[in-house]
Formats: C-alpha cells, structure tokens, sequence
C-alpha cells in the first residue's frame, strides 16, 4: 500500500476539519457558510485522499457517516431501516461509469429510473392501519429526530392513508420557491436573519419545537421510497411510486423510465433547461436502477446504494463587481443594504442588484466597494452575493463604512440586540411614512389601484396625506395638483378609494401595517373578533389562543392599540366610512354553503378579465372553495382566462375540467352563501 506524504496526511486532516465543519453548520444550524458545491468539492478531494491511500479514512471522516447530528430537544427516533446518502455524480462521464459499473456486477443492461433531485430535508413517516404515527428526520441516519407533531401541520402528507395499511415511507420535505421569497422578504422586514435557501428553511422549519411555526411555513411534500412495504406488493421503482400514489403520498410526477443511460442524459439536460420554471428547487437528478431485485444484488457502501446516483446540477453563477450599496428604509424601519453590480447574466437573466440583507451580512462576507464578487440565484431566482474574490482587492480597499444615520431622515439609526438589521427609529421617518401608505393600498390590503409609489410620493410631500386616513379626505382638486394627474385618473383614483371602503376588515388589519400581521394573521383576527374594534380591545391571552397565532404577534397587536394616536387614526377611518367589520365566513360557515366550489380545489390560470385572481380567490374561497398555484391530479376545475398556457395544457393532459372565465363568474354569481 502507497504511504502518503505528511502534506497528504495534513490535507486529509484539513478537510475532515473543514468538511464537518461545514456539515454542522448546514445540518445543526441549517446556515451554510458556503455553497454546496465548495462543500461538493472539497469532498470529492477527500474521497480520492481516502481512496489513494485507504489507510487515511477516519471514524469521523465524512465519507464515513450520513448527514448531520440529531439535535437536542427533540426524542430521537431509531430508524430500523437506515436512511442512506445518495453518491454525487458530477458529469455525463461519471454517469456513464456509474452505468458500467452496475452493467459489470449484474452481467448486464438495466432499466433506470430518473427522479429530479428535489433540494429540501429528507424525512421518514411511519403508518399503522393507514394511521400517520411517526415522522422522523434523517439525522444521522440511523438516528433521527422524531418531529411528528411538526409534520402533521404539513398538508400534503395524508393522516389517514386510502388503505389501513402498515408501512413506511420516504421521501423529501421541502418549501416552495414562492414561499421561501416570502418568508425571506418578510424576515427581512422584520431585521431577522434570511434563510440562504429553501432547503435551509425547510429545514429549520421543521426542527422548530412550536408547531405554529411549521404550520405557517408552508412546506409540501414528494414522497419516493417505501422503506418498509408492508402488505405494497412492488418489484420496481416505477411501479412503487404508482403505488405511492395511490396510497394518498404526493408523488413528482416528473419521473422518467429510462432504457439507456443516454436517455438518463437526455433527462438530465432536459430538466437543467426546466429547473428555474419548477415551483420548487431541485439540485440535481437522481438515477436508480428501477429492478428492486437488481437493487439488492447491487446492495450498499456504509454510506450509499450502489443502485443509485445522484447527478448535481453545475452551479449557475457569474462574476462581477460592486459599484455602490444603496440603503433603503423599509415599513417597519429596517434599513436594507442593496448591492448595485455591473450587470452580469446568470441562469438565464442579466443581474445588478441583489439584497445585502443586513450589516451582519456585509460583515460576514466583508463585501467592500470595488470588490469582485461570485453572484448565483438563491432558490433558482433570486440573485445572491456568494463570495468576495479577495484575491482580486486592491490594496487600497478598506472596510465598507456602516451607516450611523438614516439615508432619509438622517436620525441616528440602531442596531437592537436581538436583530441583525439597523433601523430607524424615528416614527415620523418619511420614508417609513412613505412604505406604510403603500403597503396600505397594496393588493393583498385594500387593494386600491392607481396609487402608485410615485403618486404616494408627491401626496407625501405635497402635504396631501400624512396617514393612511388622509386618503380618504382627498379631493379632486387636491389630485388634480399632482404630476400627470388629469381629471380622468383622479376620478379613477376617489373610485377606487371609495370602493375599498367596502373591504372586508382583515383587508384594513393587514394594511394598517401591525408588525407580524401578514395578511393571514388578519385574516383569522378578523374571521375570530369580527370587527376592529372588538380586535382593538383584544386580550393579549386570547388572542394567543387562536390557531397558528403566536406569542410575537399577539404581542404586537396589544401593543400596537395601546397607542392613542392609532384609536385617533381608527376614530378618522369610521368617520370617512371604512368598513370595519369582517364580512367573509367562518370556517365551520363555509361548510354550509352550497356551491360548485364547495370542497372542490381550483386552479386560475390566464388572464381574468372580470374579476382580478385576488377576488376570484376570495369569492371562491367564500364559498369554500380552495385555490391553489399549480395544476395536479387533486386539481378538480382549471379556470382558463385569455393566454392560459402551460397550466391549461398540463389540465388538459391530466384530464382536468376546464372552465372559461364566464363559466366561474356565472357559478359565483349564481351561488348563495350566508352574506347574500
Ligand atoms: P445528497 O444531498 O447529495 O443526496 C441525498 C439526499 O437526496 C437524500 O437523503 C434525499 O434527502 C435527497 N433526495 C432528493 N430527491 C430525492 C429522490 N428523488 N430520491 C432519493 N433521494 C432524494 O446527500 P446528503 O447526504 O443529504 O447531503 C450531502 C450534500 O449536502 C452535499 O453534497 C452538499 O451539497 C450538501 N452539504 C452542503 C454543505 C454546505 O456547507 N454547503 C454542508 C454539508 C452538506
């Protein structure tokens, strides 16, 4: 056996070091300090180390152990059946060893079966009788964490299975692109730290010992292996996928059977096309050998089955430089660094700007001006600084100065100890002035079009409205005083002031701007305590009591009407007509309405012309219908407006009724609930 040279010894040390370094803080703290392709790399390194010189492999060698460490506070979970890795393969060459490799110990060709490597937490469910009695984490593989309570908020894993079956299955949970932006955008608001990708906050979604917080996360769920079969009689991967199927699991339906493993390339690049258009991030394509009995003759390294591969995407980044960080003031007085960059395309759209996020960010990252940075898209979207290229600095760069001032209002900006933003305290901040009256008239609060940031701006300033009550004492000739106003808009505009009079409250308690009150806080504030002002004299304690409400925001809305200028604010609101009272329905209403909706999951897609998505939603689910972003074999109607595309064909394809636009209006208007 060759000896390796003490520098070989010493790189091997250095990368265990780093490597499980890296490891702890992706599993444990769910807050990678690097992408994964640095981790990819380094441990490929490792691997060829070890496989030189074998004498080099550790216990603690991460080519030894499966995944992460199983947290404290969580009971622990012994996976009878361990839950494997998967071994990286990085281009068209190794797939084709990967291929001859199974070809040689079976003596033959085999079936494969391609599934999109979906980027989340892998999990474990255990059923009994068709009863969800266990879900676990994978942790080390052989020990997890059991997070039942946390999966049961996940509404896409079945309690109740379609069979009383006894079995176990795995699969991946994981957080939509969609959500992942929100949550981000909304911690952001809020000075809390972002999470850098989906999986992460899936990840820490779920190792969450309060349920509320798993529950308003919005994870979802692709199940892809029975563990323990039970009474599922399957002979292959395809197959046992149908099987889950019609158990209840939810399945991607994207999966190929493959007859070479050209065709399995043919997937692959397919799929890197597809990847950003996919409501949910994967990294990669897995490749199984679909014959379950090939499986078992092929068997497991400690780590991995030797029937599977895992091809990971080339990471899609670019270089570039940083010209200025801009700040900005948001709502709540956060003051976000923006990073304005030479613009530089990468996957697939040019790029010159991406959120700093927070001081400690910039601080981390030591991102200076001038500096060359790797950008890539977090979440296949958004764009992201990965790292400074510091050997490109010059030497005369020095440190980015922080702001000690609001860029607007110029007050003394602070940093509050359990937040990584700066913010502006200063209640009176234009520019938090500026952000409350748009988000005030924003889509999902009252809705009022035509205010525009530009056009708030000029009222800001021109002294028109100093509060979200002014707007509704504007004039016409008040209007008429703005920039390209004409009499036509300000008309347009006091319509659409005057309509949103009409909304339901949860509308005005989303855009009265309460921190932590998104607009589903509103609405089950508003659906509990029917009017504002029976919220504005809420109990701190009662309102924690309501479901997926939590201490923060109950918190928040007693502290926020304790406050005499708001009661001054809400008196002004009721004296110009706004509706304060809740006019949907309850949840347990809902189920005594009669309508072509009622329990029936819908799809919109295309452009509506008579009502907007947001109203069709509402009418919908106020007559308990539930609209959903994508089409799928649950889906029971697809409501097709002008230019409908991909969802329409993929409805047609599935066999999905489709409607027209006047079809939905006529069974909207033609359905009664309790308000009609
Ligand atoms: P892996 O991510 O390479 O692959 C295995 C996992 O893939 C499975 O456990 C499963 O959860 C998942 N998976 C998704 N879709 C699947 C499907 N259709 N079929 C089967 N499995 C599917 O391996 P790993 O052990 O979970 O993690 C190692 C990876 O984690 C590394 O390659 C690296 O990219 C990342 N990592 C990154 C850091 C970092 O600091 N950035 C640190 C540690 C690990």
């Amino acid at each position: 056996m060759a000896v390796p040279s003490t520098e070989v010894q010493q790189r091997a040390e250095e990368l265990r070091t780093t490597l499980n370094q890296y490891a702890y803080e992706y599993y444990v703290k769910d807050q990678p300090s690097v992408e994964d392709y640095v981790y990819d790399q380094l441990y490929k390194e490792l691997v060829q180390l070890e496989t030189d010189y074998p004498q080099l492999v550790t216990e603690d060698s991460p080519t030894q152990r499966v995944g992460g460490i199983v947290l404290p506070g969580f009971e622990k979970v012994i996976h009878d059946i361990p839950l494997y890795s998967l071994n990286d393969v990085f281009d068209k060459e190794e797939i084709i060893a990967f291929d001859t490799r199974v070809q040689k110990a079976l003596g033959r060709a085999v079936d494969y079966v391609c599934e999109l490597k979906i980027d989340g937490l892998s999990i474990s469910l255990k059923y009994e009788n068709g009863r969800f009695v266990r879900g676990a984490t994978r942790g080390d593989g052989t020990v997890g964490e059991n997070i039942t309570e946390n999966l049961k908020t996940v509404k896409s894993i079945p309690l109740k299975l379609k069979e009383p079956v006894s079995l176990e299955v795995r699969g991946e949970c994981y957080m939509p692109k969609a959500s992942f932006i929100r949550l981000n955008q909304v911690r952001e608001e809020e000075g809390l730290e972002v999470f850098a990708n989906p999986r992460n906050a899936a990840a820490g979604s779920l190792r969450q010992l309060d349920t509320r917080i798993a529950a308003s996360r919005n994870l979802s769920t692709f199940l892809y292996t029975l563990a323990d079969f039970g009474p599922i009689e399957a002979h292959d991967q395809f197959s046992a996928l149908d099987e889950l199927d019609s158990l209840g699991f939810r399945t991607n339906h994207e999966r190929r059977l493959c007859r070479t493993i050209d065709e399995v390339w043919a997937y692959i690049e397919e799929f890197h096309e597809k990847r950003s258009e996919l409501p949910y991030e994967i990294d990669g394509v897995v490749i199984k050998v679909n014959d379950f009995s090939d499986q078992d003759t092929l068997g497991f390294t400690v780590k991995a089955p030797r029937w599977a591969a895992a091809y990971k995407f080339p990471p899609e980044e670019a270089e570039t430089t940083i010209e200025d960080i801009e700040w900005t003031v948001g709502r709540t007085g956060v003051v976000t660094p923006t990073a304005v960059m030479t613009p530089v395309r990468v996957a697939g759209t040019t790029v010159s700007r991406a959120s700093l996020h927070n001081v400690d960010y910039i601080r981390a990252k030591d991102i200076r001006l001038n500096d060359s940075v790797i950008i890539y898209k977090a979440g296949d979207i958004i764009p992201e600084v990965a790292n400074v290229l510091t050997d490109k600095r010059s030497k005369a760069s020095e440190p980015y100065p922080i702001p000690t001032h609001c860029p607007i209002c110029d007050s003394e900006l602070v940093h509050l100890d359990e937040e990584v933003a700066l913010r502006c305290i200063n209640p009176k901040c234009p520019a938090q002035m500026k952000e409350g009256l748009s988000h005030f008239v924003s889509r999902n609060a009252m809705n009022i079009e035509g205010l525009g940031p530009r056009v708030l701006k000029q009222m800001y300033e021109k002294h028109l409205v100093a509060d979200v009550a002014d707007l509704y004492y504007l004039t016409e000739e008040q209007l008429l005083t703005l920039d390209k106003i004409k009499e036509k808009s300000a008309n347009n505009i006091l319509t659409a002031i005057e309509a949103s009079k009409e909304n339901s409250v949860e509308r005005l308690i989303f855009g009265l701007g309460i921190r932590h009150v998104g607009s589903k806080a509103a609405k089950i504030l508003a659906e509990h305590y029917r009017n504002l002002r029976n919220l504005s004299k809420a109990d701190e304690s009662e309102i924690v009591s309501l479901e997926t409400i939590g201490q923060t925001i109950a918190d928040s809305v007693v502290t926020y009407f304790n406050n005499e200028e708001v009661h001054d604010l809400l008196d002004e609101l009721e004296k110009a007509g706004v509706n304060f009272d809740y006019l949907g329905l309850k949840n347990e209403e809902l189920t005594a309405i009669d309508s072509p909706f009622k329990d029936k999951t819908i799809v919109l897609t295309g452009k509506l012309t008579h009502f907007t998505r947001e109203e069709a939603k509402e009418r919908i689910e106020n007559l308990g219908g539930k609209v959903t972003g994508s089409v799928s074999k649950k889906t029971d109607i697809v409501v097709a407006g002008e230019e409908a595309g991909s969802k329409l064909t993929k409805a047609q394809s599935l066999g999905i009724t489709v409607w027209e636009e006047n079809q939905m209006v006529a069974a909207i208007e033609g359905s009664h609930n309790h308000e009609d």
